[in-house]
């Protein structure tokens, strides 16, 4: 992910086990939330649609 500082924007690379949470970018410092499932969208409306 890119660091959403735009004096920074420096390109993070974010592991697996970080999803959640929040990291600290090494460029600028600036704290950044990880979105959780990236790359594969839960989309509750098809879960529903088992039953
Ligand atoms: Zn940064």
């Amino acid at each position: 992910m890119i660091c959403p500082n735009l004096q920074c924007q420096a390109i993070l690379a974010v592991p697996v086990t970080a999803r959640g949470k929040t990291i600290r970018c090494s460029g600028c410092g600036t704290t950044i939330r990880v979105p959780a499932g990236t790359g594969k969208p839960a989309d509750s409306g098809a879960a529903t649609k088992q039953s």
